[in-house]
């Protein structure tokens, strides 16, 4: 009778799990997924890709500014990013959720169903994890993929004189988060158009879905690899950043136009409420959190992927990679204040 929300320590460890495999699709015949000791996966042809990373509660997200099916859809799409910037197809993901007996079982659900929605969106099959008591609510995927036709596409393969490329737009994510956290328009408000009336404007709810709700270029990045792209990275934590990380990959430098970078039309909308006397470029390339695919491809190529990926993403030649020096216009990269986030970094 009482309206107080049942928390994960009243009902325990066994009927939380049953529960969360209850909201897990079932496995196809000879395989096995949750439920048992451990998965069991029909392997597939090519190499196998397998990468993890994990959403901290008061690190990477704050739940005064997102919802349970956010951290869930979140930490699905990063691991599903790092697969594609490979170009590879992810697969079968794992998770594992630490979590304090305090924590609502309606935010538990609504966590395994973000996951499962972002792993349905990339195409993979959640096929099992752990669970875990802590102080704060983290969530960890490990994502295996497998590589297509046209193998994988590291870091460290750019050669002087290639073209640098962006997909998309980039600044949106770090343009959500501001206004996530300037409180202007509470989260449930701006995704859900209501109460709030009038409705949110509609360039505030997308930047704010570009933050809570990003998208892995789950299938351009295996296009890029047929198209014929020599390095790649995903946008994670800023532009700049990861280029200075493509790169060194391979010992090169760049020359990139600052005037070139494709800036999220939405935050260049609101830029006057975002960064008021700030400057838009600087939060759009040091911004993280975009998932659009980093990458080099010969000069002569760069019209080839633009018309490849034209029925998914707009590709943006922003420089070329040069032998040494980090340039982005008169600038020298590495000199560049406060770049991106990087996590272990003393401030
Ligand atoms: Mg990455």
């Amino acid at each position: 009778v009482s309206g107080a929300p049942r928390l994960v320590g009243d009902i325990g460890e066994d009927a939380l799990l049953g529960r969360i495999v209850g909201r897990l699709p079932p496995p196809p015949e000879g395989e096995v997924w949750a439920g048992d000791d451990a998965a069991v996966l029909r392997a597939v042809g090519g190499d196998l890709l397998f990468t993890t990373d994990a959403l901290v509660e008061g690190v990477d997200f704050s739940w005064s500014w997102c919802s349970g099916g956010d951290v869930g859809w979140k930490a699905m799409a990063v691991n599903a990013s790092d697969i594609a910037a490979m170009a590879g197809r992810p697969r079968h993901a794992l998770a594992t959720l630490a979590l304090p007996a305090t924590t609502p079982v309606a935010v538990v659900d609504a966590v395994v169903d973000g996951l499962v929605e972002a792993a349905d969106a990339a195409g993979i099959a959640l096929v099992g994890g752990d669970i875990s008591g802590a102080r704060e609510l983290s969530l960890g995927v490990a994502l295996l993929g497998s590589s297509g036709p046209h193998g994988v596409v590291t870091r460290s393969g750019n050669r002087v004189g290639d073209a640098i490329c962006v997909t998309g737009h980039v600044g949106g994510a770090a343009g959500g988060l501001s206004v996530l956290r300037s409180g202007l328009v509470p989260a449930d408000d701006v995704l859900s158009g209501g109460p709030a009336e009038p409705a949110p404007n509609p360039a505030l709810r997308r930047l704010v879905a570009r933050q809570l709700r990003p998208r892995a270029r789950t299938a351009e990045g295996p296009l890029l690899a047929a198209l014929g792209a020599t390095s790649m990275i995903d946008v994670s934590d800023g532009l700049l950043l990861d280029l200075v990380r493509l790169m060194t990959a391979a010992g090169h430098g760049c020359r990139v136009e600052p005037g070139l970078v494709p800036i999220d039309p939405d935050l260049s909308e609101l830029s006057g409420a975002l960064v008021a006397g700030g400057d838009l470029v600087a939060l759009a390339v040091g911004g993280g959190e975009d998932f659009e695919l980093l990458f080099t491809i010969d000069a002569s190529r760069v019209d080839a992927a633009r018309s490849g990926l034209a029925a998914h993403a707009q590709v943006t030649q922003i420089g070329v990679v040069t032998a040494d020096g980090l340039r982005f216009g008169d600038e020298d990269i590495e000199r560049m204040e406060g770049l991106g986030w990087e996590h272990l970094r003393r401030r």
